[in-house]
């Protein structure tokens, strides 16, 4: 479970076009990442697929059922952001917590799967501090742990570690390609940073200007690049 599928997508702001049209299929359990310039759409489409955007036309389907009109909350998909969105005033353990609570699942089943991604995740000891006394990087495995816990049939990571230093990015991308391994679950990844997109994906989206300029695997576009732009992107050192 967790198969998705964009057909004829097409975005825009008032008189903006952002998607002018997009046809994607991501397998179950696939790691597929979008990859693109800033301004290139990444969010947006992202943001579709989670239904924080309503398609203004085209259909998303999420295991062959239609989504294009259903609220977020009913789509299966957890969604992971850059800027942790995290509450302050809360515990870790209450805000990985939160989601079952809103939901209103009883103490016994919170606790349980509260523990479980902390373990996953190694936030066993820190389940009474709050995010203002967290690093960067377990701010960010508290916003996973989150997602974790909602069992999500796909989990949508906006640019998870822009905010982190670069030796942070570098142990926090093994980690998420980790949890993969371990949740067997699809994960759609935004980035804009080559070696993200190279070093996790299973299949990379080039995305420019709202159109798919590429789908391959991370070999296939190192191999055979389909036009410069792919290969610029794809080739380029940053
Ligand atoms: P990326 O994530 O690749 O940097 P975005 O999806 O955020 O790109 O934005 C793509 C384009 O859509 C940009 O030109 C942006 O200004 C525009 N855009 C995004 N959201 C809105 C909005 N709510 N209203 C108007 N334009 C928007
Ligand atoms: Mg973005």
């Amino acid at each position: 479970m967790g198969e998705i599928r964009l057909e004829k997508v097409h975005k825009a702001f008032g008189s903006t076009v952002v998607i002018p049209e997009i046809d994607l299929e991501i397998a179950d359990n696939e790691f597929v990442v979008f990859v693109g310039p800033s301004g290139c759409g990444k969010s947006t489409l992202l943001r579709l697929i989670a239904g924080l955007e309503d398609t203004t036309s085209g259909r998303i389907l999420i295991d062959g059922e239609d989504m294009t009109a259903r609220a977020p909350a009913k789509r299966g998909l957890s969604m992971v952001f850059q800027s942790y969105a995290l509450y302050p005033h809360m515990s870790v353990y209450k805000n990985i917590a939160f989601p079952l609570k809103m939901a209103g699942a009883d103490t016994a089943v919170i606790d349980e799967k509260v523990r479980n991604a902390a373990r996953i995740l190694n936030l066993t000891d820190y389940l009474d501090r709050r995010p203002g006394q967290l690093s960067g990087g377990q701010r960010q495995r508290v916003a996973i742990g989150r997602a974790i816990v909602r069992e999500p049939k796909a989990f949508l990571f906006d640019e998870p570690l822009s905010n982190l230093d670069a030796a942070l990015r570098g142990s926090m991308r093994l980690e998420i390609s980790e949890l993969h391994h371990q949740l067997n679950t699809t994960m759609i990844y935004v980035t804009h940073d080559q070696v993200e997109a190279m070093t996790m994906a299973d299949k990379i989206v080039v995305l420019n200007a709202g159109r798919i300029e590429q789908v391959g695997s991370p070999l296939e576009l190192y191999r055979s690049p389909r036009n410069l732009f792919v290969a610029g992107f794809i080739g380029s050192p940053r």
